[in-house]
């Protein structure tokens, strides 16, 4: 028998953690639910993947809360927390377990397992550092994780060393890497390929892509002075802006597309579903994050895909990437370095495509969905005391 699981996820959006629980409850989808703090696309993905889900409308006061906020807001939020956990409590009843796969909805989903007095389990995505958190939110978490999380699954050592390195209990925490199914990133065909290139317009140009939100910390605009080094060089943007003020880094790289003259070689295409198709029109796969990444799926479905892939050398991409062997890694936010290292796996085929292989081969080896599904089902059965099966 499988415990009974809620899911709780404070975003209605499609970010990495969220595409990440999609896989985990559709796995469990018969014996689960997914309560969702807002509503959006997110939704509608899980719903078209048989998981029921119920839209938990979280207050103003506890949207607000963000990463870097202090006490004030907190503080402010208190009521609004309370409510929505009372209401994930009543929820909780017909479950055994409950899960949380973000920070905000661990924050509410603690207090609603207390009160539910059943098992809470924290999905930890999120390095516990100051490139992310400020100094109070860090307190909190790892306060709480320490005294209502049965257990906290990490998605990289990175992130583990993290909460531990914060105060957190080093004998709560679990690593489960995130896994990802290579099925559809080895399906493209290339006449898939060639249909994409032509799409996007880049004829017969290299090009580079980068597979992220736009977000400051992900560093596309590293990628954009990179490119002023690199003449004939195009850059794919795949993503869109999806939390806080995104927005704002957006509109600041389409100026500086202007500003440094690359409109003809800077594609833009938004938020996409058809990432596995548009990694096959690139010739190398970049990720540009300027601060520590928890885990990084693109790097590892760039692996997936057969492409090369330069990613930056911090957090848990150095769990991904062996240097020179699987992928290369280049420091964070140095353009410079950048630019010379997509110019020397331009240069060389034959090398790049070997090191491509060996990513491709280390990336299906170690991050199979099903090893994670594997490990996760261990641990909710683990603290539901039930026997694990998957
Ligand atoms: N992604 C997507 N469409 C896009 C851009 C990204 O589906 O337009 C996916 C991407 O394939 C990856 C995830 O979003 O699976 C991003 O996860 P990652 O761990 O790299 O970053 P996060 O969003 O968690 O910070």
């Amino acid at each position: 028998m499988t415990p009974r699981i809620l899911f709780l996820d404070h975003v209605g959006v499609l970010g990495g953690a969220e595409l990440s629980l999609l896989d985990v409850a559709r796995h469990f989808a018969d014996v689960s639910r997914v309560a969702l703090f807002e509503d959006g696309p997110f939704r509608h993905r899980l719903e078209e993947a048989g998981v029921g889900v119920d839209v938990l409308a979280a207050p103003e006061s506890v949207k607000k809360v963000s990463r870097e906020g202090g006490k004030g807001g907190d503080l402010k939020s208190l009521p609004g927390v309370a409510a929505l956990a009372w209401r994930v409590a009543r929820r909780a009843r017909g479950y055994d377990v409950l899960y949380a796969n973000s920070q905000k909805s661990f924050v509410v989903g603690s207090v609603a397992a207390r009160l539910a007095r059943k098992p809470m389990i924290w999905h930890l995505r999120d390095l516990l550092t100051d490139d992310h958190f400020s100094a109070s939110h860090r307190r909190l978490a790892v306060t709480l994780g320490n005294r209502l999380a049965t257990r906290v699954i990490a998605n990289s050592e990175a992130t583990a060393h993290a909460f531990v390195e914060s105060g957190g209990r080093a004998d709560r925490v679990r690593v489960v890497y995130n896994g990802i199914d290579p099925a559809p990133f080895e399906a493209v065909t290339p006449e898939e390929t060639a249909a994409a290139r032509r799409e996007i317009g880049l004829g017969d140009a290299p090009a580079v892509g980068v597979f992220s939100r736009l977000s400051p910390w992900k560093g596309q605009h590293v990628l954009l002075d990179a490119l002023t080094r690199m003449p004939g060089l195009h850059a794919v943007l795949v993503g869109g802006a999806l939390f806080g003020d995104e927005e704002r880094y957006a509109a600041s790289l389409h100026e500086k597309v202007v500003a440094y003259g690359l409109s003809d070689r800077v594609h833009f295409l938004g938020f996409r579903r058809d990432v596995p198709r548009l990694l096959h029109a690139v010739d190398v796969v970049a990720h540009t994050s300027v601060a520590p990444e928890p885990f990084g799926r693109v790097v590892v479905e760039g692996m997936l895909a057969g492409r090369p892939v330069v990613a930056t050398r911090a957090g848990g991409v150095l769990e991904i990437v062996e240097d020179g062997v699987t992928g290369r890694l280049v420091p964070p936010g140095d353009a410079a370095a950048l630019a010379e290292t997509l110019g020397a796996l331009l240069a060389a085929p034959a090398r790049t495509a070997a090191l491509a292989r060996a990513g491709r081969e280390a990336a299906r080896r170690r991050f199979s969905r099903d090893a994670m599904l594997e490990g996760v089902a261990r641990q909710i059965c683990g603290v539901a005391g039930f026997q694990a099966v998957t």
